[in-house]
């Protein structure tokens, strides 16, 4: 493979279930000194989950954004499922079939040997939130996305810990504290077990939340416009969510007395659902009456593609 000359952005991309997100950042390596801000950003929905359609979309989005950029210094993809501190990808219930490294493998292919990193997309997020700013870091900070199900991250200093099996941090798969909430047990989730945070705190959670309250709507989309025109069921499916969420926010400030606990993921646009938890936090602390501070990410949908760009071009403190 002839290997191109490296240009001077870092591509980061973020895989979902439906779509291909990507960033272009105007950097290749070094300190940043200000808010990042993307040159580009593009979405490419995936036309299936198959290796194909995956591999198709990847040299898709790879030709676009060469015929506009040029090559890539290096490139960070970021993934829904574990990743060791050695690149090594974990099976995940929310992502296809393809190994990560044979993600890795296309990207490298398609980029004509550009440097490429893969990295688990709850830790790209928490990564953004840390290092695509010069504002100060927090001591502990968690990461918490809330898509279509949920990941999770943490990090101590700046450096966000990954754990020797990639899932340092990964409290999708807990249950949640659920006393007087008996209806959320049976709740099917993707890792084959009920009741899961996953499976009631993302976007399929909130969906879920919506019609055992007797909403008849077909996604979490359309449940936010119910509650938006005030639809009492949505009302009360609103507090039973922002109820579940605020007690898993609760293991977080009970294991770790975290600073900050930043929330991305489709969800975190919706501020009727993320909106002001400080105090419902607090309610199911232990020792009670005070709560990390709950931040929205910066960087909206895009934190995760910035993260992993962020991480592929060494800049922040390497994970471990
Ligand atoms: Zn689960």
């Amino acid at each position: 493979m002839r290997r191109q000359k490296a240009g001077n952005t870092t591509w980061g991309f973020d895989l979902g279930g439906s779509k291909l997100a990507a960033v272009v950042l105007p950097i290749r390596a070094g300190v940043l000194r200000d808010v990042v801000e993307p040159v580009a950003q593009r979405l490419w929905p995936l036309p299936g989950r198959s290796p194909h359609d995956l591999r198709a979309c990847i040299d898709e989005a790879v030709v676009t954004l060469r015929a506009a950029h040029g090559a890539p210094a290096a490139v960070g993809l970021a993934v829904a499922a574990a990743v060791t501190p050695a690149g090594r990808v974990g099976a995940s219930p929310n992502l296809g079939a393809p190994a990560g490294d044979l993600l890795a493998r296309w990207l490298t292919e398609a980029t004509a040997g550009a440097t490429v990193r893969v990295v688990n997309d709850g830790n790209a997020f928490l990564h953004a939130e840390l290092h695509g700013t010069s504002g100060p870091i927090p001591g502990c900070a968690v990461g918490v996305v809330l898509g279509t199900g949920v990941g999770g991250a943490l990090a101590f200093a700046g450096r966000v810990r990954t754990g020797p099996h990639g899932l340092a941090g990964e409290w999708g798969h807990l249950p949640p504290p659920r006393e007087a909430d008996p209806d959320a047990l049976g709740v099917p989730c993707g890792c084959g077990r009920s009741g899961c945070i996953d499976a009631l705190l993302g976007g399929r959670g909130w969906l879920w939340a919506a019609r055992a309250r007797g909403l008849a709507v077909d996604s979490p989309e359309a449940a936010v416009g119910a509650l938006r025109h005030g639809h009492a069921a949505a009302l009360a499916a609103r507090a039973d969510y922002r109820d579940r969420l605020a007690r898993a926010f609760a293991l977080w400030a009970d294991l770790l007395d975290p600073d900050c606990i930043f929330v991305g993921g489709g969800l975190a646009s919706v501020p009727e659902l993320v909106a002001d938890l400080g105090p419902l936090v607090a309610a199911f602390r232990y020792g009670g009456r005070s709560a990390p501070r709950v931040e929205v990410g910066r960087f909206g949908p895009a934190g995760p593609a910035i993260g992993a760009a962020l991480i592929a071009a060494g800049i922040g403190a390497a994970s471990d």
